[in-house]
């Protein structure tokens, strides 16, 4: 064949791939924004007001979930899914003269959540260790099966950013124990490690994670 030939040949063959590949991309994309439509999702995001949560170096748990609670909230509400949140601020949900703030905190998120009949809902924490080498994200679910499948799914998007592989364990938490919903409770990182800490107080960081978890949920209802 002549050079000019395959040249050609190449030429055309390069744009069938192009165009393949960005049907399969454009498909794959519209799947995963269309599976939200009409889905309902409580976002809970952990600790508020007094109740700082976990903290390092002055870097306090309850703000960063927040943080991170609002960029899946913007990427669900996105994608078309209903979403219900516990907090939208620095408080918790504790009425104010509750001398057992902690307590009462918590029972109302479950009574929410319950009361939301969400498809779904996903709590929001970070973690902290006494030993600061330890590091990366940990999805806890409930003692059920779509409890254990979306916890799996989300996991599995999260291991994708932090580069390690954790597992997924059965969560002993009020929230999960006592909600009759569909959930899990995500420890999206380490405050007590220095690396991680500080990529968790960047916003990139925290969207990205939000990114994850949001196609944990999308894997999880095309599952
Ligand atoms: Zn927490």
């Amino acid at each position: 064949m002549h050079t000019k030939k395959i040249i050609s040949l190449f030429f055309i063959i390069s744009i069938c791939f192009s165009f393949l590949f960005m049907y399969v991309s454009t498909s794959a994309h519209k799947k995963e924004e269309s599976t939200l439509i009409g889905k309902t999702i409580f976002i809970d995001a952990g600790h508020g007001g007094k109740d700082d949560g976990a903290s390092a170096d002055g870097v306090l748990e309850d703000y960063i979930n927040l943080k991170i609670s609002g960029y899946l909230y913007e990427a669900l509400i996105d994608s078309g899914a209903y979403v219900l949140v516990s907090r939208t601020s620095d408080y918790d949900l504790a009425s104010m003269y509750q001398k057992n703030r902690k307590r009462e905190d918590l029972k109302n998120r479950v009574k929410y959540i319950n009361a939301s009949k969400t498809d779904l809902f996903i709590s929001i924490h970070l973690n902290a260790y006494k030993t600061d080498s330890v590091n990366g994200a940990q999805v806890f679910f409930q003692d059920n099966i779509k409890s254990n499948l979306l916890a799996t799914h989300i996991q599995n998007q999260l291991n994708k950013i932090t580069k390690k592989e954790r597992k997924i364990k059965k969560g002993d938490y009020y929230i999960l124990n006592n909600s009759t919903r569909v959930g899990v409770l995500v420890e999206c990182g380490f405050l007590s490690n220095e690396l991680e800490r500080k990529k968790l107080n960047t916003e990139e960081y925290q969207r990205q994670i939000a990114k994850m978890i949001k196609k944990g949920i999308v894997d999880f209802f095309n599952s």
